[in-house]
């Protein structure tokens, strides 16, 4: 069961983010880190986490900085013309065991170059 209240250092973003295992950087500043999702659902998957620790979006969205949230949609917009998104894409947070959320850190997925149509499939 995902706990999305309180933040448990074992996850793997949380490994990534102390470089004790290796990811493909796709973007990083000194607030952000993307990376390459490891099982890819479209031809280009990305993960935008923050370098703070918060559980989910839920956690986030009450509890980051305002200069933290403002960062983390900022860099959607700058990730996908990095990745050269310009006909559209996706993004999609999972929260919790009823949304589907496997890593309990908040993460955000970038999914791209591909022709989405219903919105679950
Ligand atoms: P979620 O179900 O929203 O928590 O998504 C977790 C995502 O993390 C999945 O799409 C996994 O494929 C991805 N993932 C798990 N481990 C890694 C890893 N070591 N590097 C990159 N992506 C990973």
């Amino acid at each position: 069961m995902i706990n999305i209240k309180t933040y448990d250092e074992k996850n793997i973003f949380s490994k990534i983010l102390r470089g004790e295992i290796p990811c493909k950087t796709v973007f990083e500043n000194e607030f952000i880190l993307a990376f390459e999702d490891i099982n890819p659902q479209a031809p280009v998957h990305v993960l935008i986490i923050p370098k703070e620790n918060y559980c989910s979006l839920q956690d986030f969205s009450l509890n980051a900085s305002d200069k933290i949230i403002l960062e983390m949609i900022r860099s959607i917009g700058k990730i996908s013309e990095k990745l050269e998104l310009e006909n559209g894409y996706r993004i999609i947070s999972n929260i919790g065991d009823d949304g589907g959320q496997e890593v309990p850190h908040f993460h955000i997925h970038i999914l791209g170059k591909k022709k989405m149509t219903k919105i679950l499939p």
